[in-house]
């Protein structure tokens, strides 16, 4: 037993480290041509190249792992359509793309980024050979800034339609209009769900094709009782199926990084208590898992090791795994949402739909019979379940997306042609948001900033803070503050090394600041030659590290293009907390006592991280502004600046006066409230007159 252990703790990913060694690679057994073959979509290869033919857009539905992404862009480039322009396959997640760009360019043997290639925000990984592009959603949306009617495509496939993800729905308005003026141009939307109808007809009554699938009986096994603790019951669970001689692989669904680093955890200190218990591979899966890490999901286990993958929702559809016989479904998932409370997006736990349960489900009748196990009852999943998930375009904050179609000429929100149209108080939410930042004038058209806030591939408060860099000669500064905030965790914090982590840590640490602190650390960093060795003394991850580097020099091209500037303040960082403030004032707090704030505008209370710059440092500002907010235990300020309460005066005068922000926040709250409506009510006008004057 104790042999067998090892070789699995080996094979896993999770709690080795990266020791690949004992993998032999996929389906040795096969060759690719033979894999091939063998998915369900070959079968209908010639039926559906007939329909294309006919036809300038077609819905395909299929089962997940019947071939619709790694072949449909295969079968279009077989069939002549890469002669006269790129075969686009969108995706709605970056680790999606990636991932099938790579198995298809292993497919057709090329080099990743010659003839297959992808693309995702700040990572182009194609060239001018390329002709099958895999891309997120949001990548070809910001494309059709620059070709509206994307000239440079014979073919799109929208794949995950059934995902409902913000860009696609937006995509489908525009892309419905540019299939109408190209006639050169194939549509292809895929759904894994049988929801195909309404994408039918929205595109006005097309095709629909079915993929006849392979699949196998599934039991449903709900349990007796509500369980208290899913990650528990889940953990619980596994080791129970692990421990029957029955062979087949287990795929966990839990709902994001944390719950799945807490669940193989636990299954590996749980199995180490079993005595004699058989190997096993412990392998999780999500967005933010490096991609070398992301690839050992898709690799057999040696003979005898049953393999447990930790999923987010990424493995209902985007991604498939061979061999799993049984599915646990935790129940949850994470959606982003419009968190009035804290007025922005936040990621939160929520359940899953019926929808999202049966396909979590299906994955497991995929190679045999297969068992699924929800951890919940079945009273449960009948009366409490939605039957599918609500869409992000209807629960999100929208002001990316406005700024883009407004700057794409569609002048009127309100009756753009959304698939379901988000509702109006989003739509007049995010459109008071850009006034505010300034990207529209008084009656709802994009101003020059606003025209410039486009270019970058950011939220719109980070482009502001670019551009208004530019203007105040700190630019150089703040491209790297913003490239260092466009990658997630630079930091780590190693079990058993936190102290010393800490501490390294707060070495660049600057008082008033973590936005400096963050550009502080770049700059050593850059002074240390990009070193690694650099990195790993103060547990800064140097991969992280690398990527904001590549983030940086692609900001400089589009500074480049627009003819911006790169000027520094040096050391007069004041300036570039003043640039902080002026982009981000509609997020200001107010020290109420140690390490607590109040919202400046709501007086809802918000806490410093401890983790901050400013946090614990006998250095206490009045006023500051934060980049975000997160909800965990209490509402934590992530990435906080001090600032001066006349910049906030000066600067968000549409929210504060030095008198009122001081001495009364209902007194502000009630006045901005007022000016929001007034605003709300300017803008519903100006568009209402808009669409007067187009039927006249
Ligand atoms: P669909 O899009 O219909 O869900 P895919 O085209 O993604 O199906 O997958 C088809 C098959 O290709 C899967 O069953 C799997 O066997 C294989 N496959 C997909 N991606 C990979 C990968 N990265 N590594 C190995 N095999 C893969
Ligand atoms: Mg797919």
């Amino acid at each position: 037993g104790d042999d067998s252990h090892k070789k699995a703790q080996q094979f896993s990913g999770h709690m080795m480290g990266d020791k690949s060694e004992a993998v032999s690679s996929f389906a040795t057994s096969k060759t690719i041509k033979e894999q091939r073959q063998f998915l369900p979509i070959y079968a209908c290869r010639d039926e559906l190249l007939g329909i294309l033919r006919e036809n300038s857009v077609m819905i395909i539905v299929g089962e997940t792992g019947s071939g619709k992404t790694t072949q449909l862009t295969q079968y279009l480039l077989e069939d002549g359509y890469g002669d006269y322009g790129m075969i686009g396959c969108t995706q709605p997640r970056r680790v999606a793309a990636v991932s099938v760009a790579k198995r298809v360019s292993e497919e057709r043997g090329c080099k990743l980024g010659d003839e297959v290639g992808y693309a995702i925000r700040f990572e182009d990984c194609t060239t001018k050979e390329t002709i099958i592009k895999y891309m997120t959603d949001g990548i070809l949306l910001r494309e059709s800034l620059r070709e509206p009617d994307l000239d440079g495509y014979s073919v799109v496939v929208m794949d995950e339609a059934h995902e409902r993800s913000l860009n696609t729905d937006v995509l489908f308005g525009l892309l419905r209009d540019v299939v109408a003026r190209r006639n050169d141009l194939k549509l292809i939307v895929t759904s894994a769900t049988m929801d195909a109808e309404k994408f039918s007809m929205f595109f006005g009554n097309v095709p629909i094709y079915k993929i006849a699938g392979r699949t196998f009986p599934v039991d449903i096994l709900f349990t007796k009782n509500p369980c208290e603790d899913y990650v528990e019951a889940s953990v619980k669970q596994t080791i129970q199926i692990h421990l029957q001689p029955t062979p087949g692989d287990i795929l966990i669904f839990m709902p994001g990084q944390e719950e799945i680093e807490v669940t193989c955890g636990a299954i590996g200190d749980r199995l180490e208590e079993v005595d004699g218990a058989p190997p096993l591979a412990i392998l999780p899966i999500y967005s933010q898992l490096p991609s070398d890490l992301q690839a050992k999901i898709f690799q057999k286990a040696p003979d005898g090791v049953r393999k447990v993958i930790v999923a987010t929702n990424i493995a209902e559809t985007s991604l498939t795994v061979d061999g799993i016989i049984f599915v646990i479904d935790g129940g949850y998932c994470k959606l982003k949402v419009f968190n009035p409370r804290i007025g922005m997006d936040a990621l939160q736990v929520f359940p899953i739909s019926q929808a999202n349960a049966n396909q979590r489900s299906g994955r497991a009748g995929r190679t045999g019979p297969g068992q699924a196990w929800r951890m919940y009852t079945e009273n449960c999943y009948r009366s409490e379940l939605l039957a599918t998930t609500v869409p992000e375009i209807q629960r999100t904050n929208l002001a990316t997306v406005v700024l883009l179609l407004k700057s794409l000429g569609v002048s009127d929100l309100l009756s753009f042609h959304f698939m379901d149209p988000p509702p109006q108080d989003n739509i007049l939410t995010s459109m008071y948001q850009l006034w505010v930042l300034g990207a529209f004038d008084n009656v709802g058209n994009l101003s020059v900033l606003g025209r410039q806030m486009v270019e970058f591939p950011m939220d719109p408060a980070m482009s502001k803070l670019v551009l208004v860099a530019c203007e105040m000669g700190c630019s150089e500064e703040v491209l790297v503050i913003v490239s260092m905030l466009s990658v997630p965790a630079i930091f780590y914090r190693p079990k058993g090394r936190e102290e010393e982590s800490d501490a390294a840590r707060e070495k660049f640490q600057v008082p008033e600041s973590d936005h400096l602190s963050l550009l502080h650390v770049y700059q050593q960093w850059k002074n240390k030659g990009y070193s690694s060795t650099w990195c790993n003394t103060y547990f800064i991850h140097y991969k992280a590290m690398k990527k904001v580097r590549e983030v940086h020099s692609q900001l400089l091209e589009i500074m480049e293009k627009q003819k911006l500037e790169v000027t520094s303040c040096g050391n007069k960082w004041d300036i570039v907390r003043k640039c902080i403030c002026s982009a981000y004032f509609h997020q200001a707090a107010r020290l109420k006592g140690i390490g607590e704030y109040v919202n400046a505008r709501t007086g809802m209370p918000c806490h410093l991280h401890p983790t901050s710059a400013l946090y614990g440092m006998g250095y206490s500002s009045d006023y500051v502004v934060y980049h975000e907010l997160i909800m965990t235990s209490k509402e934590f300020m992530q990435c906080v600046t001090s600032v001066e309460a006349e910049w906030l005066a000066e600067l968000g005068p549409m929210f504060y006066s030095i008198k009122e922000s001081v001495h009364s926040i209902e007194e502000g709250k009630a006045k901005a409230a007022e000016r929001r409506k007034q605003m709300e009510q300017e803008l519903a006008e100006a568009e209402e007159a808009l669409e007067a004057e187009r039927e006249r």
